[in-house]
């Protein structure tokens, strides 16, 4: 899903224009999403099912889009696979019931608390097949509307979006993130024309299999999938669409490529194939074949912003750049491959979102790379709290904090890329996306990192302990100084959140002279939070960059020099500490010496000569003056020293 100027937003803010622009091919997503209030407690109730296949699931609706009445029935083909007394499948109270049939004779059903309790009167396993009639008034909930009523141009548009907990809202379903349909038939009956005079088309996912007309002025859609599909990614939209079918080039041949659009939006119609082609070739290149070939891709314009990547029909508002290449990545990362957990979502979100950034990488001659990456970078960097993966599933908001779950969650992808390199990565993400286990499947995160440890041969379980389930960004203040063409330079490191005490991570500087025509690259490897490091200039550095490519997760508090030919003491006067900032000339260790006024040795300590700064506690010392001496070989300095 992609959450731009979504009406979720437009819900927790209420005037317009709070919402952000949007720029000509980078798609800015407002942060503002992450503290709306939280949503109402969602209960998953079918999560209580004991172990069953989900063989068939065929939805038969009668539906309008002037309308918020909705009835039909669902029918269920299920392999139980151990022995079943009773099952539940959500349904939101505002609906009714009508009856459920089963192929072996049910007790009774109960429907309460957004459920369907169903009571065999002994244990039933094996192959049974469920029918749920059902029907109401579908009402507006919490999140991002799960079954919107609106219009455009005038003309009424029925949609829906059931992630994450929505599909209750309008069919019963199972919606417990754990279960894939085999097969699913989706039959939408509708008015054959609105009020208007309009005639109207029904979309879903899979392939249109038949279309009929009836006397009685309804229309009748059946689509049918024969992909897996989880029930969060089964969706319809009613309306006037007009329908361009296209042909994409694909490894596995021609694919099918529908448009369903507003007859007023020509735009969208101009721009249906706009770098779709391109997308296409970067993912199947980098992750292997496009996972529905053999039914179609297809877009269906909606009014909501943003999109939501239904699977083999992304639902969208916009044919832009980040917008398309998001909804495209989504069928491999979290339509094929789903998180098994909404704490999870980042391996749908993050994924898609960093693939957004691998299209601006590839195509469009990369202009905008950098451009897109400096954008996460900041997003990130807005606030110190709050980790990736998701701790609080009750809130939708959470789960979909476009600052966490989609921009840290592209970045720590980008900057393990960075610190194992592109071919380790890539294997690692190939591997993980056409595992057989995890295809038309779920995932979890322990699964990814496994493939991250056997592509490289090394172990990234703190790396992701650090950067997933920790909190906050590292921060660095940076000293320097140069003697000849030796550059020694200290960084110091803090985090902006305790749950991470040292961020370890790869660090790419960039040193400039003094007119910044001439620079020179230095890469650190970060595994303390106070290290010096040292590297030769071919000229006088006058500034520097921390990771001037927008590959690493940090923020820069300052860097700064230190002109001195001899050591420079600070703070002094001082109280408890006081640090010796120089690069030592040789390479030997030093000393450093602190004599009382008897000219007692009272202090004295190795300076490694790697360091360019040194710090000396004096804490339990008593107040007075001191005489302070650095010794490098024949090189011998003091200065006084005042302890208050
Ligand atoms: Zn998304």
């Amino acid at each position: 899903m992609n959450l731009r100027l979504s009406h979720f937003v437009l819900l927790c803010f209420l005037t317009v224009c709070c919402l952000p622009m949007r720029g000509q091919h980078y798609d800015y997503i407002s942060k503002k999403e992450y503290d709306c209030k939280k949503v109402e407690q969602f209960s998953t109730t079918s999560s209580q099912n004991t172990s069953f296949q989900l063989k068939f699931t065929g939805l038969s609706i009668q539906v309008n889009p002037e309308s918020r009445n909705i009835s039909g029935s669902v029918v269920y083909r299920l392999n139980l696979l151990v022995p079943t007394s009773k099952i539940w499948v959500d349904l939101n109270d505002t609906l009714t019931c009508d009856g459920v049939i089963s192929s072996i004779p049910i007790r009774a059903y109960r429907a309460s608390q957004h459920q369907i309790e169903i009571e065999w009167p002994a244990p039933v396993q094996g192959n049974i097949q469920l029918q749920i009639d059902y029907h109401g008034t579908v009402v507006n909930t919490p999140g991002f509307g799960s079954y919107v009523t609106a219009f455009h141009d005038s003309v009424p548009i029925l949609w829906t979006l059931s992630q994450p907990y929505g599909a209750r809202d309008w069919w019963p379903s199972f919606q417990t993130l754990g279960y894939k349909s085999d097969t699913t038939v989706i039959d939408i009956t509708c008015p054959t024309m609105n009020s208007r005079g309009d005639s109207q088309t029904a979309v879903s996912n899979g392939l249109l299999v038949s279309k009929s007309h009836r006397p009685d002025t309804t229309s009748r859609f059946i689509y049918q999938t024969n992909f897996k599909t989880a029930p969060y990614l089964i969706a319809i939209a009613v309306t006037n669409f007009k329908q361009a079918n296209d042909t994409l080039r694909t490894s596995q041949g021609p694919l099918l490529n529908e448009t369903f659009y507003y007859p007023e939006d020509t735009l969208f119609y101009q721009r249906r194939l706009e770098n779709l082609q391109g997308f296409f070739d970067v993912f199947e290149n980098l992750f292997g074949p496009y996972p529905f070939h053999a039914e179609k891709h297809g877009h269906t314009q909606w009014g909501r912003g943003g999109g939501m990547e239904h699977q083999t029909n992304s639902f969208v508002v916009d044919m832009g750049f980040g917008l398309i290449s998001h909804e495209l990545a989504h069928q491999w990362f979290g339509d094929l491959v789903t998180c098994a957990s909404w704490s999870d979502i980042w391996l749908n979100e993050g994924f898609a979102s960093y693939l957004t950034g691998l299209c601006y990488e590839r195509l469009l001659n990369g202009y905008w790379y950098p451009i897109w990456k400096k954008g996460e970078l900041a997003r990130v960097n807005a606030l110190d709290s709050g980790s990736v993966f998701v701790p609080d599933t009750s809130s939708v908001s959470r789960i979909f904090s476009s600052r966490l779950t989609y921009s840290k969650g592209a970045m720590i992808l980008h900057q393990l890329r960075w610190e194992m390199g592109d071919t380790a990565f890539f294997l690692a993400l190939k591997n993980y996306i056409n595992d057989p286990q995890l295809r038309f499947s779920f995932t979890k995160t322990d699964d990814l990192i496994g493939y991250f440890n056997q592509a490289s041969g090394k172990n990234w379980n703190g790396y992701f302990d650090d950067w997933l389930y920790g909190q906050g960004v590292p921060l660095y203040s940076v000293q320097f100084q140069q003697r000849g063409s030796k550059v020694i330079s200290r960084f110091v490191q803090s985090t902006t959140h305790s749950s991470v005490s040292l961020f370890e991570q790869k660090l790419k500087i960039r040193w400039y002279n003094e007119s910044k025509t001439d620079s020179v690259d230095q890469v650190i490897e970060i595994q303390q939070n106070d290290q010096s490091f040292e590297f030769m200039a071919p000229f006088v550095v006058a500034s520097a960059v921390i990771d001037p490519d927008f590959q690493s997760i940090q923020r820069t508090l300052k860097v700064e020099p230190f002109y001195s030919d001899v050591p420079v003491v600070y703070p002094n006067p001082m109280r408890d500490q006081f640090e010796i900032a120089w690069a030592p000339p040789t390479a030997t260790e030093g000393q450093v010496r602190v004599y009382n006024v008897l000219g007692q040795v009272v202090l004295q300590q190795t300076w490694p000569s790697a360091k360019a700064i040194h710090e000396v506690n004096m804490r339990t010392f008593e107040s007075g003056n001191y005489f302070l001496e650095v010794v490098f070989g024949n090189f011998r300095w003091t200065r006084t020293l005042v302890k208050y």
